[in-house]
């Protein structure tokens, strides 16, 4: 039988912790004999710094990995063996060092530091509660659910959005509600629905965006949607541009806070595979790094959103890494969050003032490691749209469009690939904005870029070259392929049915395209692609043409 995807994640995580037993449990045996030849030999006082290394792991490892009650006496006795061990490295005198251990375990100590390995056999059972599938990958088709119980509207609405490429399921009350929401990545209700249902699936919509359907505009209805968990109140519907545009945002906004790339790096084996599963199983890219000597290379390959490191790695110290990092102006936005443990209050201060960002506190539970990791990720990445996405269509500034172009430009000539790029114009653009104003324009361009968005694949480059202007371009694509994509967009978009207010109006874009690689930069290709969007216009607009050059 196949495994689910949460019975997969708990085989992993709990042979990780069987491996950090068998592991532990030799170190502690050591750990032992190492405290009580100390208590016996003055020249084995030595022994105590490594016990007290141990003793500060474990506190910080065991219970992230499920042995709770270890990880806390381990806490304990590590408050207790350090001043021995900070003496040791001070120079004071063995015999006196010898006595003071002595003394601790005729006090009681004794029992606790030979009880420490029979605590590896009270383990929290491994849960997976925290774990959800993970979250469709954009670019796949979206399942949306309607709930209308007006059979001609919710046609309507099912129609329309099916032209944005929307996979649309409808009911018609809520009675025949799914057993499964796993497939569904959205919902639309109509408010009466959902006062009158109440209860029993109302539960299922927690964890899902829920566009509502209500022309009341009365605090108390809204406050009472809201309550219910509705994300979004729409009063028509049938404005299908409108609602493709507000069904696109609340889409992203969840992608956008599951996903992420991370990086961890921590010198703890059985620990760092740990935060690995966790994090990868809750839909994160994530690299895992043990050695730190590898930071910089690693971090330039993976470009990570965050990065997550421990305090004490070894030879290495997480703080001076952090700092060694924020040398390079490249990295001095990253945010770095270290693990660090109750005890460590002053040296956290200290962190902050030296480059890092937060802190986690060891242990850590996998739901609150994944949900911070998620959280940071989003802020990160959302901070760095600012600086590179239009405001109005989330797509690529001119600047940032144009840089990817010419890399792709770039791998077109080392592979010997075809890419071609396009250049779009909304056609009489001028008119739309005459007659409906320029908010109504603003929505058709903001129709258009979610309709490309959508139809592309996630590799192509959509930028916003100027106002009513796009530039596309396509990856390891025939210029066949590109015109066929292109055509079908065209009539698409065509057919999209804007509301003007009073009256009903559609829009066409015109199209030239060229293949990148016919062109000896760039720059000559989108001027090649420009020209062909100019001969579009003067043939009548609404369609593609290729660049004269490119005719096959
Ligand atoms: P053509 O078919 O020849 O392209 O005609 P057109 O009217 O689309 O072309 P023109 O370049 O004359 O006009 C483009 C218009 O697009 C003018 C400008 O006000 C409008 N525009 C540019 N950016 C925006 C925007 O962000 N929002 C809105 N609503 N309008 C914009
Ligand atoms: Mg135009
Ligand atoms: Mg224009």
């Amino acid at each position: 039988m196949p495994q689910s995807p949460s019975s997969e994640v708990r085989r992993k995580l709990e042979t990780l912790r069987n491996r950090f037993r068998d592991k532990t449990i030799r170190e502690i045996e050591g750990l032992v004999a190492s405290i009580f030849n100390a208590s016996r030999y003055p020249e084995a006082t030595e022994e105590l710094i490594s016990v007290y290394q141990l003793l500060h792991r474990l506190a910080g490892s065991a219970g992230t990995l499920g042995f709770t009650q270890l990880g806390e006496q381990a806490r304990k006795l590590e408050i207790v063996i350090k001043p021995l061990a900070d003496q040791i490295t001070e120079g004071v005198d063995s015999e006196r060092i010898r006595l003071q251990l002595k003394q601790l375990l005729a006090n009681g100590y004794e029992n606790d530091i030979a009880g420490l390995g029979s605590l590896l056999g009270v383990a929290e059972p491994v849960s997976t509660g925290w774990h959800k599938p993970r979250p469709v990958e954009a670019g796949n088709q979206s399942v949306l659910l309607i709930l209308e119980p007006d059979q001609q509207r919710k046609e309507l609405i099912s129609q329309g959005l099916a032209l944005y490429d929307y996979q649309v399921h409808s009911l018609s009350s809520g009675e025949q509600w799914p057993d499964s929401m796993d497939e569904i990545d959205l919902v639309m209700i109509r408010d009466r629905l959902l006062r009158d249902d109440e209860v029993h699936w109302l539960s299922k919509l927690r964890s899902i965006p829920v566009i509502c359907f209500s022309e009341a505009h009365d605090f108390t209805t809204r406050y009472q949607l809201a309550c219910l968990g509705v994300d979004a109140c729409i009063d028509e519907p049938q404005d299908i541009p409108a609602l493709a545009d507000r069904i696109e945002q609340l889409l992203a906004e969840g992608l956008a806070t599951l996903t992420g790339r991370v990086m961890i790096v921590d010198d703890d084996r059985e620990l760092l595979e740990h935060y690995r599963v966790v994090l990868t199983s809750g839909g994160l890219q994530v690299r895992a790094l043990d050695d730190p000597s590898r930071l910089l290379s690693e971090l330039s390959e993976f470009r990570p959103d965050i990065l997550l490191m421990d305090v004490q790695m070894g030879h290495y110290d997480g703080p001076v890494l952090a700092r060694m990092l924020r040398f390079q102006a490249e990295w001095l936005s990253l945010p770095i969050i270290f693990f660090s443990s109750e005890e460590d209050r002053d040296l956290q201060l200290d962190v902050l003032a030296r480059g890092g960002d937060d802190f986690v506190t060891k242990p850590v539970s996998d739901e609150f490691l994944l949900r911070t990791a998620r959280i940071r990720c989003y802020r990160a990445r959302q901070l760095g749209k600012l600086v590179s996405l239009d405001s109005l269509t989330g797509l690529l500034k001119h600047a940032l469009a144009k840089a990817e172009l010419n890399r792709e430009y770039a791998r077109c000539t080392r592979t010997g690939h075809d890419s071609v790029v396009a250049m779009l114009d909304l056609d009489h653009f001028k008119r739309v904005n005459d007659s409906y104003g320029h908010g109504t324009g603003d929505m058709v361009i903001k129709a258009l870029s979610n309709l490309l968005r959508h139809r592309l694949r996630n590799t192509d480059i959509i930028g916003r070259y100027g106002g009513e202007e796009f530039v596309i371009v396509l990856p390891e694509c025939s210029l066949e392929k590109a015109v066929e994509v292109l055509e079908a967009l065209s009539r698409d978009f065509a057919r999209l049915v804007f509301n003007g207010g009073n009256e009903e109006f559609s829009v066409t874009f015109s199209a030239g395209v060229a293949v990148l690689t016919a062109y000896g930069s760039g720059d000559q290709a989108i001027d090649a692609a420009d020209r062909a969007l100019y001969r579009r216009k003067r043939a009548g607009r609404n369609g593609v043409t290729v660049a004269s050059g490119d005719q096959p």
